[in-house]
């Protein structure tokens, strides 16, 4: 499995590939096949040589990265070691990446909620390198919609477990995926789904309108789509909420001075340098002179847009350790 390099100062590491579950509006389970994750060894290693190079920030790529492992388990158990227990590695693998000497930032994409278990919230909340930042897609708000979606979580346990990240971690981000307008779905269900987004107080959400793919469950429940109208509107109530809580999120970092991982200028305008929280807030701010992609500096939040935060630079924090690679023209 690959290791895709985003920059010389990040990267994303493939942790697994495939999916054990069978969402019926997705097409992975059929393309991709059943769950294969990769040697736990070989990822710290991976992660190692990365943070050998410079590389400070990572995200563990994965279907379902909180079960990562539990097939190497099984395999372990069905080769004669009878003592081996059948369950995810994922809180095991982010204390051992978040503790490789070099990495600052540990990420990951993207948890299931139905495998949310306390072990993964306490090695992130333990484990200084994991960012306070939690991707957690709940899809729908009605528990007969995520049945029909075959989730295997309700809306009642999916806030319950948020509600213990939280408390693990106070200051974490929290963004999701949305679906509106699945077949089936009724005006209760939907009032269902902005209910429970209202209360998730989400940091940022991904909301779509279900389009059937073809080769899913979903795409042949023709006679439960709902009318395209009717989605559309949903789509815009749902967007009110989110929204709002996204610019209600940003607000309350207003005064507040973050780490920001210095990602470049600002394609709008070269005055300004854009860069990521620990959070993933996009901040902007005025630069008199460059600062190099890849550097550390602490901004203090003074604006708060639903999509960025802007501020002013207090401190620069840690030059990058990648190198700089200087073409030399050929004679
Ligand atoms: S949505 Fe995610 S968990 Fe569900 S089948 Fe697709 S890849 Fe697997």
């Amino acid at each position: 499995m690959p290791v895709r390099r985003e920059s010389s100062f990040n990267a994303w590491v493939t942790i697994q590939i495939g999916c054990d579950n069978s969402c019926a509006f997705c097409i992975v389970p059929a393309v991709r096949g059943v769950e294969i994750s990769r040697p736990f060894v070989d990822i710290v290693h991976e992660v190692e040589l990365l943070a050998s190079r410079g590389v400070t920030e990572i995200t563990l790529l994965g279907q379902n990265v909180n079960s990562y492992g539990r097939d190497l388990a099984l395999a372990q158990r069905q080769g004669g070691a009878s003592d081996v227990r059948i369950r995810p590695m994922f809180a095991e693998l982010l204390r051992a990446v978040a503790a490789v000497p070099g990495i600052r930032r540990v990420r990951f994409t993207s948890p299931h909620p139905k495998d949310m278990r306390p072990d993964t919230i306490a090695a992130m909340a333990e484990s200084a390198a994991v960012c306070e930042q939690l991707h957690y897609p709940l899809q729908a708000g009605s528990d007969r919609v995520l049945a029909a979606m075959h989730r295997g979580y309700t809306a009642e346990r999916y806030l319950e477990r948020l509600v213990q990240a939280r408390a693990a971690m106070p200051d974490l981000a929290v963004s999701t995926d949305i679906i509106v307008g699945f077949p089936g779905e009724t005006d209760a269900d939907f009032e269902h789904t902005l209910e429970v987004a209202a209360a998730a107080e989400f940091d940022f959400t991904f909301t779509f309108i279900f389009s059937p793919r073809p080769g899913t469950e979903a795409a042949t429940m023709h006679d439960h789509f709902v009318d395209p109208a009717v989605a559309a509107q949903r789509f815009d109530r749902l967007k009110l909420v989110v929204e709002r809580s996204a610019l209600l999120k940003h607000r309350d970092r207003i005064g507040r001075t973050e780490e920001v991982l210095v990602e470049g200028p600002s394609r709008k305008n070269p005055g300004v340098v854009s860069g990521r929280t620990r959070q993933y807030k996009l901040v902007h701010f005025p630069s008199d002179t460059p600062i190099r992609a890849g550097s550390y500096v602490s901004v203090r939040i003074d604006t708060a847009a639903p999509h960025h935060l802007g501020g002013e630079m207090v401190e620069f924090l840690a030059e990058p350790s990648h190198k700089i690679h200087i073409p030399v023209a050929a004679g």
